[in-house]
């Protein structure tokens, strides 16, 4: 089936996405290489996850974005049927058509490893609060000073009472960067994403980092109020992960 195409496309182009689909299915990676903007290979090269044996490809769509870029939709067919989206940018350059980004779809927040209690267990409460759907922070029982990261002691009045209650996932950007290199094997497939440090309005402004929901294009500034909920664990052995996300 011809691809859907949005807005004026310029001709040939759905062509050369075509051609480019094609590379990526057969393997050609000289000729995978040859379509990535010259500038951006290296973050390219890890920016999508794709199983190793593809056997075909369909390009699904072509949108012409309001800056010049065209937006790819093309499909790719593993050799056990899974089918998977990848997303592509594409932008002209003296030397012709390149991609610009790309990414796989749906747009995912990416997850890490290291998520999880600290081997200290000092941050434990914190993750059985998110198994429990709260957001627990630490606080000193004695003075109430709120404390992130978590301590064995009150930094304030040095009190080892210390209690986690919970506060609501709310909060403003303090903070906020987005990443479109994927400086772990984990982050493939999940560029750019966005990550946040929440200043907590219930918890006395202490800041934890995350990972901002559907931020890859979001208009984003300093001060914005956000509100978290709360990522399932992949598996029974992983760990909820708050996810912030713009009020
Ligand atoms: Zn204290």
């Amino acid at each position: 089936m011809p691809p859907e195409i949005l807005g004026s496309v310029p001709i040939g182009l759905a062509e050369i996405v075509e051609r480019h689909g094609r590379a990526v299915a057969e393997g050609d990676q000289h000729a995978t290489l040859n379509d990535f903007r010259p500038d951006r290979i290296g973050q390219l090269v890890a920016s999508a996850s794709l199983p190793e044996q593809l056997v075909g490809s369909e390009v699904l769509r072509l949108t012409a974005e309001p800056d010049g870029k065209v937006t790819a939709l093309i499909r790719y067919t593993a050799a056990d049927g899974e089918r998977i989206v990848l997303r592509s940018r594409w932008v002209e350059l003296a030397e012709g058509w390149r991609v610009h980004h790309v990414r796989n779809l749906p747009e995912t927040p990416p997850r890490l490893p290291a998520e999880g209690p600290a081997d200290d267990g000092l941050d434990t409460p914190h993750w059985d609060g998110l198994r429990a759907g709260e957001l627990r922070i630490q606080r000193c029982t004695a003075c109430g000073e709120w404390i992130w990261a978590p301590r064995p002691m009150c930094p304030v009045c040095h009190s080892f009472e210390l209690g986690w209650p919970a506060v609501a996932p709310r909060g403003e950007i303090y903070s906020w960067t987005r990443t479109w290199q994927p400086f772990a094997p984990q982050l493939s497939g999940h560029l750019p994403f966005v990550v946040v440090v929440v200043e907590l309005a219930e918890a006395g402004g202490r800041r934890l980092v995350g990972v901002l929901r559907d931020g890859e294009s979001a208009a984003l500034r300093v001060g914005q109020p956000v509100k978290g909920d709360f990522d399932p664990p992949p598996d029974e052995h992983g760990w909820p992960l708050l996810r912030w996300q713009l009020a």
